[in-house]
């Protein structure tokens, strides 16, 4: 820790949170959640890195601004969770590894890096919570967990289906990477969901093609009518026991809630259902996690920001949960 920036009491070999009864939660470094850099601790079980690429996006740009927006909003989250009764920075211990540096005129070598960077931080053990960026980088994220793990199942949450096959012709965008996914076969097929689907599409054949592509769809139409507790039995009757990787996409939640975003959409998730649907996944196994396509030039009095910080903290917390019930420190 740096001088003068004494941690929360934890557990020994965990090193928390900055105490904000020391240091205001407004000052000094914009680390996720004011944790410890990586090189500031001896061992990681979760790095939070950040992303900032946004040249795969199809309407507003502006993610590449997303991981210092979510990090600066992070600075209220606080280091116990009623919700889920767990301390999700001392079960574990969790550090914030910077961004991965990539190129913002060339999709490919993007691509590449954001693998190779992902690749060399899971080296060492952690899981990752990254912080994009616009999806496109779910696809190099997603090649690292399937050499980890084999095929994951992808529970992924946006307004959009994110299985399309080209845009203007070029097959790497923020709109196509889980049919490149499952067509490289990184994805379980059996057990992958989309969760918030909502909107116009392009074509009658969307939906079977997706399904086709290994993921069953849960639309926010359905769990309106529904009901939240039905749509979450769905959820984890279709995960089971398989890894699940989880990838949020916050416009999967109504533009009142999340209005920083690229591609907005009517008639979202709220936040709180949102933060229902990921608590529900504590007892299963989340290998690793992203959140992206928060564009903090549309935001407003850091809604999306704060939005997005609350959903990396449910998904750590979910992660505590699940280390918790399987290790004893
Ligand atoms: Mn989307
Ligand atoms: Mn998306």
């Amino acid at each position: 820790m740096p001088d003068g920036f004494p941690a929360d009491a934890t557990p020994p070999g965990t090193v928390g949170p900055v105490d904000a009864s020391q240091v205001p939660r407004f000052a000094g470094p914009a680390t996720f959640a004011r944790l410890p850099r990586i090189d500031e601790v001896p061992n990681a079980d979760i790095a939070v890195v950040g992303v900032p690429f946004d040249s795969g996006v199809s309407y507003r740009p502006g993610a590449r601004f997303g991981p210092s927006h979510v990090r600066q909003a992070s600075r209220l989250l606080r280091p116990y969770n009623p919700a889920l009764e767990i301390e999700p920075f001392a079960v574990q211990q969790v550090v914030d590894a910077g961004d991965i540096a990539c190129n913002p005129f060339d999709i490919a070598s993007a691509i590449t890096e954001v693998e190779a960077g992902a690749k060399a931080l899971m080296a060492s053990g952690p899981k990752l919570l990254t912080l994009g960026g616009d999806h496109t980088i779910a696809l190099p994220l997603l090649r690292a967990m399937a050499e980890r793990h084999g095929p994951v199942a992808v529970l992924h949450f946006d307004a959009h289906l994110d299985t399309w096959d080209t845009y203007f012709g070029s097959p790497y965008t923020h709109g196509t990477p889980f049919r490149r996914a499952s067509e490289e076969g990184l994805i379980d097929l059996h057990h992958s969901m989309h969760v918030g689907i909502r909107g116009p599409l392009y074509s009658t054949s969307d939906l079977p093609d997706t399904e086709r592509l290994g993921f069953a769809t849960l639309t926010c139409a359905e769990v309106e009518l529904q009901g939240l507790s039905a749509a979450v039995d769905r959820m984890r009757a279709r995960l089971g026991d398989a890894p699940i990787y989880v990838s949020v996409d916050i416009d999967v939640l109504d533009p009142a809630h999340a209005p920083g975003t690229g591609t907005p959409e009517a008639g979202g998730l709220t936040s709180r259902e949102l933060l229902t649907m990921l608590r529900a996944l504590a007892d299963l196994d989340v290998v690793s996690a992203d959140i992206v396509e928060v564009s903090p030039a549309y935001d407003h009095a850091e809604l999306t920001g704060i939005a997005a910080s609350h959903v990396a903290y449910e998904l750590l917390s979910v992660m505590a949960h699940q280390r918790r019930s399987t290790h004893v420190r």
